[in-house]
């Protein structure tokens, strides 16, 4: 996601419409069926995350957090799945974009890039709690840029090939919901840039 193409759309970063590419889960069933579980696996092992927290309608264990931003303690829930119908009805249309169809927002274009207020973030979709205000920092992007998730537990990272790169991309582990791309030019303690789309969450404020 940071790169110096022109700005040209809303959606995407190349400036052509959206990609619509097959979703992950059509991707893994797919590769599943052809390869059997057991070779998806040891072929990478983000996806055996994803294999292992059911990658269709299976249950998924994740961190819940209070409003006020504290740990509420880990919980096996049921994977929130919707239809593209029903997704579209419940969010913005540049937040769909963005979550159901790995689009990403324009940068600068969103409402927390520049967000300093002390407080974390919530999937736009499902509510999951997917980032913190504490380990957010100035990435220069445009994108809201962290240094890690709020826990490890409640996202997905994994091997994205799209639009001629090799990135790691990063989406929510309780709806599938796609958040953004982590790259391995972060500042300390961990190297990493978690580089998300404003769109894909909800800022939650904590005094
Ligand atoms: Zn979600």
């Amino acid at each position: 996601m940071s790169n110096n193409l022109p700005e040209q759309s809303q959606l995407s970063i190349t400036g052509v419409a959206p990609v619509r590419r097959p979703n992950r889960r059509t991707f893994l069933i797919t590769a599943a069926s052809a390869a059997g579980i057991a070779g998806l696996v040891a072929w990478h092992p983000s996806l055996a995350a994803v294999a292992g927290g059911g990658a269709s309608s299976g249950p998924v264990t994740v961190v819940q957090f209070s409003d006020a931003g504290k740990p509420i303690g880990k919980v096996t829930i049921p994977r929130v799945v919707r239809s593209d119908a029903e997704w579209k009805q419940k969010l913005a249309p540049i937040s769909f974009e963005v979550t159901r169809q790995a689009g990403t927002e324009r940068a600068y274009s969103g409402s927390t890039w520049n967000n300093h207020d002390h407080g974390f973030y919530r999937c736009i979709c499902c509510d999951n709690a997917v980032f913190s205000s504490d380990t957010k920092f100035e990435s220069g992007t445009g994108w809201p840029s962290f240094w890690q998730p709020i826990a490890k537990e409640n996202i997905v990272e994994i091997n994205d090939g799209s639009m001629g790169m090799e990135r790691t991309a990063v989406s929510c582990r309780e709806c599938d919901a796609h958040l953004g791309h982590v790259f391995d030019d972060g500042p300390r303690p961990t190297g990493l840039r978690y580089c998300m789309n404003s769109a894909a969450m909800r800022f939650v404020k904590v005094a």
